[in-house]
């Protein structure tokens, strides 16, 4: 394990490490990897060609294979980067083909579900142990993952009940060295957390832009030019991956479902509070969720600096 975050590991964590899916995620591991001397080799799949051609291009991983099944042998560690409705194709075609003892893991953002689509095409000895890098830009592919991308930021791992401690203990060392800071909770925990801090918020942001992008024309320019604050902040979100986030609300339908009912009835107290002219009832609220800002920046998960989208776009681009 590295001494301090993000400072390279005095010998390797993982002898051969697999990354199956390079985009955003998948090739900031490989950044992140590299740069911390976390995985003595470092293997690439990834199902599009022209995905491929790219890592290769940028020099992202120590070998690029053509084929998934090719990517896994003899790897310890193989983390599927892809789509949630992703894993399970991914885990049927590579699961045959996998070292005994190797630990499988993967970053989606949504848990339950992959570990279902996973754990069956898994064969005996092989080590289940799903995690989710609560990091992310609202970019994707090759060129938008940075080296920096996990430092200081939480990883969740969801061991499921039967999971390997060994295994677990690596999975955490492994993230450890790139610079996160690492959380364990159940599977259904981390949906219904993430349903309300991540999930509802990106389906907010879909709806707010989507409304926008119905209005008559004249109001939809106006609103455009003059979008200084918060409707910029939610194109921003809403800019998101699509794929991603359609399989991220199919596969957390419940918890994302219960959290909805929740803010349904919230914005309903909202709206009588505006009808019936409850100034006290409004400031209340405001003075409550500002103090939750300031908590969220004390934590150093956040910057106090306004930040309307800008700061992602303009990390430097890592040179590996
Ligand atoms: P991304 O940039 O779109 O990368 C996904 C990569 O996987 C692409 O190269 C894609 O190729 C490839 N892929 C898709 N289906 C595949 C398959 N069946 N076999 C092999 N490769 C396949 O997405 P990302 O943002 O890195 O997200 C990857 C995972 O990380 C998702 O599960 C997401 O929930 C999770 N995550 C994302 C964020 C975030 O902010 N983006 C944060 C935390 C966790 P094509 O694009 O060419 O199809």
């Amino acid at each position: 394990m590295s001494d301090s975050p993000g400072a390279p590991a005095k010998a390797p964590i993982v002898d051969r490490l697999a990354l199956i899916g390079l985009g955003l995620i998948g090739s900031s591991i490989a950044r992140a990897a590299r740069r911390r001397n976390v995985a003595a080799t470092i293997v690439a799949g990834d199902a599009d060609a022209a995905v491929r051609a790219r890592v290769a291009e940028l020099g992202l991983a120590d070998e690029v294979a053509p084929t998934l099944p090719e990517a896994v042998r003899g790897a310890d560690l193989v983390i599927f980067c892809v789509p949630v409705g992703a894993v399970g194709v991914v885990a049927e075609q590579v699961g045959p083909h996998l070292k005994q003892g190797a630990i499988v893991s993967d970053v989606g953002s949504v848990k339950s579900a992959v570990i279902a689509a996973i754990a069956p095409h898994l064969p005996a000895g092989v080590r289940l142990v799903p995690a989710h890098p609560v990091a992310g830009t609202e970019q994707s592919g090759p060129d938008a993952g940075f080296d920096s991308l996990f430092l200081h930021r939480w990883c969740i791992i969801t061991p499921p009940e039967e999971a390997d401690a060994q295994a677990v203990a690596l999975v955490r060392a492994f993230w450890e060295a790139l610079g996160s800071n690492v959380e364990v909770m159940t599977p259904v925990h981390h949906d219904l957390v993430l349903a309300i801090t991540s999930h509802v918020p990106h389906l907010i942001a879909y709806n707010i832009v989507g409304t926008v992008a119905e209005l008559e024309e004249t109001t939809r320019s106006e609103v455009l030019k003059f979008s200084a604050g918060g409707f910029r902040d939610f194109t921003r979100i809403a800019a998101s991956d699509p794929t991603m986030w359609r399989d991220v609300f199919l596969h957390n339908k419940d918890a994302v479902l219960e959290m909805l009912g929740r803010f349904n009835e919230d914005l309903t107290a909202l709206q009588r509070m505006i009808r019936r002219g409850d100034g006290d009832g409004l400031f209340d609220l405001f003075t409550r969720t500002r103090a939750i800002r300031r908590g969220i920046v004390a934590q150093g998960q956040e910057t106090a600096a306004p930040d309307f989208g800008r700061r992602a776009a303009e990390a430097p681009p890592d040179k590996p």
